[in-house]
């Protein structure tokens, strides 16, 4: 019969924190099952009643059907659950084969001699199985933190565990020893072993999991098989709230035009590209990777004059190629998509990064204006919300999502018309996404012409007052607010259908 665990109507307070509220959690042996949710959700509370480390308050865990108590962590081992933390517990000065046979040791025959061979062997023969290459005879201390990872799962292996659950894994790990964990973790499941993998990565739960829960403030929000939901589902539970706070103000007025692509085409990258953006208008290009929408971003920006047709901007014809500072000068700004390589200046303070573009403006007969810098930053760093110690700090320690609202910020006061923002959300956690949308929505408010590369189609959805499709460079069709089509927007960028 295949193990199973069920945990049911699950309390735990810690004071006045309900940190899980009835909760119901299942896994059954043979599957990958992804626990998702934001800091201090529960998921961790979760896995601790059942691994013996926490007491829960209600609430029961049935093994196969049937009652089990778990006390104590040694409860659990013995039901077949085993915890890998993030700290991982291994002796540094004992070989992989040591540590694995800790507090079990095998001696020879009835001397006290440990049998270092044979501990050797069985463990040459775990690893054999799940085709893993490590020598049982090296020293912990050699290894790198993939290797110790597996090794602590062997160890869970041979003291016969089914189950194990994996707190965020892959945190400290290289891509190599990733796709290593990975391979693992494919080989336990064929084995019948089950895992319960703690992480946030989406594209790591939707490659190796087959079932994800979510989990929110206590509870659970989302339990399901991952062929039958999407991350960007999975992504919007997670947070809940964050993302239904941000409800598009719905804009019927417009201005003028502001920016008029006529004929653009470049080579291979874009071919007879024709729109316009007007003054207030958030208008987003999309499509697959690779569909040219960067490159014509460029060129509009003017880091690239190596096109055909124009690009007309408040009533004039602009200079191919012309260069970021006649751009920046002209109120046209651009945040780039790579915000450690173009967007900032990692080794600058998070003030300095804010004032990069008001720098000339700020300079009085030769001298920085510190004081009007100073108000500039401030304010920057409160109307975007940024968490930052103070502006002092080097911008660099910051999370992604405050780094890209500092590059949000800079263009907040000052004489901004038209901003380029290529994949706005890129990499960033779900929190300061709402965040940025509501920046970019008070500057179309303010009447700023804005105009989007976004590879996210509901981001594309929730922020565009009107959508162009790209396919092979080329301009596929076109959607205005609210007559967003989602599903043929998506055939549409993967130039399916191409009949309009
Ligand atoms: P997650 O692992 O999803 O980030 P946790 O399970 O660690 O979340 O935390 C859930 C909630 O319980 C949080 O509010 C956290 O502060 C609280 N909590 C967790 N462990 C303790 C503890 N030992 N003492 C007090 N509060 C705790
Ligand atoms: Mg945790």
């Amino acid at each position: 019969m295949n193990n199973r665990i069920d945990m049911k109507g699950i309390g735990k307070s810690f004071f006045a924190t309900r940190a899980l509220d009835d909760v119901d959690f299942s896994c059954v042996a043979g599957e990958v099952h992804a626990l998702v949710g934001l800091n201090g959700a529960g998921k961790s509370t979760l896995m601790k009643v059942l691994g013996g480390v926490y007491q829960m308050d209600e609430g029961r865990i049935e093994k196969n059907g049937q009652p089990i108590e778990i006390a104590v962590p040694a409860d659990a081992g013995e039901a077949g659950i085993s915890m890998i933390h993030q700290e991982l517990s291994l002796i540094n000065e004992l070989t992989v084969a040591g540590n694995i046979f800790l507090g079990r040791e095998l001696r020879k025959g009835n001397t006290p001699f440990l049998d270092k061979a044979e501990m050797a062997r069985r463990v040459k023969l775990e690893l054999d199985r799940f085709g893993l290459d490590l020598d049982p005879n090296r020293p912990v201390r050699e290894l790198n933190s993939g290797e110790k990872q597996i090794v602590e799962i062997i160890r869970a292996l041979m003291s016969n565990s089914w189950l194990i659950v994996m707190d965020e894994p892959t945190s400290a790990l290289s891509e190599e020893d990733k796709g290593r964990l990975f391979e693992f973790i494919q080989r336990m499941k064929a084995e019948g072993i089950s895992i319960i993998y703690i992480s946030h990565h989406m594209p790591e739960i939707f490659g190796i999991a087959e079932h994800v829960t979510v989990m929110r403030d206590g509870k659970i929000v989302l339990s399901e098989r991952t062929a039958e939901t999407t991350e960007d589902h999975v992504i919007r539970t997670m947070t809940g709230k964050e993302l239904e706070n941000f409800i598009k103000p719905h804009k019927e007025t417009k201005g003028e035009v502001i920016l008029s692509v006529s004929a653009l085409s470049k080579s291979e990258d874009y071919r007879d590209m024709s729109f316009d953006v007007h003054r207030g208008e958030i208008m987003v290009l999309t499509g697959l990777r690779g569909c040219g929408a960067p490159e014509l971003a460029k060129a509009i920006f003017g880091l690239d004059g190596e096109y055909d047709g124009s690009i007309t901007y408040r009533g004039q014809v602009l200079k191919p190629g012309r260069g970021p500072a006649k751009s920046v000068k002209d109120g046209m700004g651009l945040v780039t998509e790579n915000r450690d390589k173009n967007g900032i200046l990692p080794q600058l303070s998070v003030r300095d990064n804010i004032a990069l573009p008001f720098l000339e403006k700020s300079v009085k007969g030769g001298i920085i204006d510190s004081r009007y810098v100073d108000n500039v930053v401030g304010k920057a760093i409160a109307d975007t919300s940024t968490k930052t110690e103070s502006p002092a700090q080097e911008i660099r320690f910051l999370s992604g999502g405050n780094k890209q609202k500092i590059c949000f910020s800079r263009w907040l006061d000052s004489d901004l018309e038209f901003l380029i923002l290529l994949e706005p959300t890129r990499g960033i956690d779900v929190h300061a996404k709402a965040d940025i949308y509501r920046i970019i929505e008070d500057l179309a408010e303010r009447g700023v012409g804005i105009l989007i590369l976004s590879y996210e189609i509901d981001e594309v959805i929730m922020l565009a007052d009107r959508v162009i499709t790209l396919y092979q460079g080329q301009s596929i069709s076109e959607y205005r607010y609210p007559n967003f089509d989602k599903d043929k927007m998506l055939a549409d960028m993967a130039g399916v259908g191409q009949s309009h």
